[in-house]
């Protein structure tokens, strides 16, 4: 459906946990809530059919780490086979994926899988996560890769990067056909710091040329160079709110019309009367716009559903 400023909102970002296995320095942990603040898989598909009744058609799976919730799988499954979804993806940072898993992602049709990597160095990475995990993610990957999945990797782009470990996924990207997007970090609950830009990226790379083709429900823009494909998402840099069409449902039910702002409605009693019509307000008055270059957000990515 269009909101206020005529953007057609048709994506719904679902937080299905807000646990994560990650404890990513820049994604801060937090105590997490008791299963019963939790959505059932029950409200969450009945939140999801109202959401297609009023025009919603691409689901993005995430948390928290998505994979952590019990039987997630299902859940993806019954998702997909509701009438009028077009597009379901996850994202993860693809550790508790087991190869089984990926098989019945694959089954599912699921429509795509983002794998959250920062950088490919182990023991850099280990420190970031605290978790020793990069060797079964790159397995995973190559792994989905392998049973025609279709992959992209994100990277958040900290400061604490080497040129090295940039263009190391890059490569890694090139040689195994898979796109990397490069994200702006958002400065939210406490995390603000310095970070890198697309700019910096780019001058790594020789005979640049922005790409045309679009790849995904978002605001990446892609260019190619020597070195491999690269995307780009810059919420603040390069600012999108304009062709926004997004919306969030955190894990308790909190319909958020914008990453940024507070605006929504937790709507979960409102699943069995009047749920259309509360849902259809919240898309409505959707933000003009983020304002992250003023202040920051008082919760974690991990909390509102990144
Ligand atoms: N655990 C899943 C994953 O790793 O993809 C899903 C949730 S995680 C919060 C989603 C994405 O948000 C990850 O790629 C993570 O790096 C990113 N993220 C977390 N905090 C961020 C921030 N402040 N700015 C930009 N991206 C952030």
């Amino acid at each position: 459906m269009l909101d206020q400023y005529n953007r057609n909102i048709h994506y719904m970002r679902l937080s299905i946990t807000d646990r994560c296995n990650y404890r990513c320095s820049y994604c801060k942990s937090f105590t997490p809530l008791e299963h019963k603040d939790i959505l059932s898989y029950e409200e969450i598909l009945k939140i999801c059919t109202c959401a297609i009744s009023l025009g919603i058609d691409t689901f993005k799976v995430t948390g928290g780490e998505p994979c952590a919730r019990l039987d997630y799988l299902s859940f993806i499954q019954r998702l997909k086979s509701l009438e009028g979804c077009k597009k379901v993806t996850i994202t993860t940072n693809g550790y508790l994926l087991e190869k089984e898993d990926l098989d019945t992602l694959k089954k599912v049709d699921i429509d795509g899988i983002n794998v959250s990597i920062d950088t490919l160095d182990s023991e850099h990475y280990r420190l970031l996560t605290q978790v020793d995990g990069i060797e079964k993610v790159i397995s995973n990957v190559l792994y989905a890769k392998k049973i025609g999945l279709y992959i992209k990797i994100n990277c958040v782009l900290l400061d604490e990067l080497s040129e090295s470990e940039i263009l190391d996924l890059i490569h890694f990207g090139k040689r195994h056909d898979i796109p990397v997007r490069f994200i702006e970090l958002m400065p939210m609950k406490d995390n603000k710091r310095a970070h890198r830009t697309k700019k910096d990226v780019l001058q790594l790379l020789s005979n640049v040329q922005k790409e045309e083709k679009e790849y995904g429900n978002g605001p990446a823009c892609y260019y190619r160079s020597d070195q491999g494909l690269v995307g780009f998402i810059e919420p603040i840099h390069g600012k999108f709110c304009d062709s926004c069409n997004r919306i969030r449902l955190t894990s308790t039910g909190f319909l958020k019309a914008c990453l940024f702002h507070k605006d929504g409605k937790n709507i979960r009693k409102y699943i069995d009367q009047n749920l259309e019509e509360v849902m259809r307000e919240v898309i409505y008055h959707k933000p003009q716009a983020h304002d992250f270059e003023k202040r920051m957000v008082g919760m974690s990515m991990s909390e509102i559903g990144g």
